[in-house]
């Protein structure tokens, strides 16, 4: 069934993992795609993935938690496509370390990719939302910003941040069609997780009801649900993609 067909969605970290797994799924769905992240060899193979699917793919580089970068990106989307449907606010870091250990340089980093990026994103893309009254927007939290994790305050403050940004925006936004709402994935089998011990994959995996890991499309298939048109009444809430881990 295609149902985002002549829609454009902006995923950051679309390069690799999660991001890479959304972009694809959207554009299955029928979406035409901006991708963003700093290593454009990555962008450039998910680019091409898309293409034979027969969409449209622009390969936008640049950090996205800084504003001149995200406001050349939106700028070269527009220009491309005339306009934005849905917002992926996806790029994300881990910088772990116990309190006591954790530097200041490892704070600021994961809240400045983490948490700020999704506020410059979406300022820059909302403008255009608000023009067409309405648009979707998706911040990937985690499950962590529920349970926290020792280890990981910056990255638990960061994803939690983005809940309290989501329900924010999505007050802001809800009476002109646009809704806003958070994926909260659990352990997911990307990159950012392949080095996990395997005393802690353990660990984890016990602690999940369903018993494995997650994959980026599992993800990935809640974010097109939360695109797609039949969504336009939800607004305001986090998803958890976790196999049961937090219920
Ligand atoms: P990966 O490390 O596999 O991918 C992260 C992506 O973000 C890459 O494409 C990376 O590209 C991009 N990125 C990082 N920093 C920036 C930046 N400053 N500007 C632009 N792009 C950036 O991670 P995952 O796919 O695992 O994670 C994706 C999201 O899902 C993250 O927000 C993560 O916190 C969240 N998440 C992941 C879980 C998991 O278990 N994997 C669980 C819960 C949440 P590049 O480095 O080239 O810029």
């Amino acid at each position: 069934m295609i149902e985002l067909q002549g829609q454009v969605a902006l995923v950051t970290g679309a390069g690799r993992g999660i991001g890479r797994a959304v972009a694809l799924e959207l554009a299955r769905a029928g979406a035409d795609l901006v991708l963003c992240a700093r290593t454009q060899a990555q962008l450039e193979e998910v680019a091409a993935e898309i293409r034979t699917l027969g969409r449209r793919a622009l390969v936008a580089t640049g950090d996205v938690s800084q504003v001149a970068p995200v406001e050349a990106i939106v700028a070269q989307a527009l220009q491309e496509f005339a306009h934005i449907d849905i917002l992926v606010n996806n790029a994300g870091i881990r910088r772990d370390a116990v309190l006591l250990r954790m530097k200041e340089e490892d704070w600021d980093e994961v809240l400045q990719v983490n948490l700020r990026s999704a506020f410059v994103c979406t300022r820059a893309v909302s403008k255009g939302m608000l023009k067409k009254r309405s648009g979707r927007i998706i911040n990937i939290s985690s499950v962590i910003a529920l349970m926290g994790n020792a280890g990981q305050a910056n990255y638990a403050a960061s994803k939690a941040g983005l809940i309290g940004f989501t329900r924010s925006v999505a007050r802001e936004l809800a009476s002109r069609g646009i809704t806003v709402n958070a994926v909260a994935p659990g352990y997911i089998e990307t990159e950012m997780t392949r080095d996990l011990p395997q005393k802690a994959r353990e660990w984890i995996q016990e602690r999940i009801p369903m018993g494995f890991l997650g994959q980026p499309e599992d993800v990935a298939k809640m974010v097109r649900f939360l695109s797609a048109p039949e969504t336009r009444y939800v607004t305001g809430q986090v998803f958890n993609v976790d196999g049961g881990m937090v219920m």
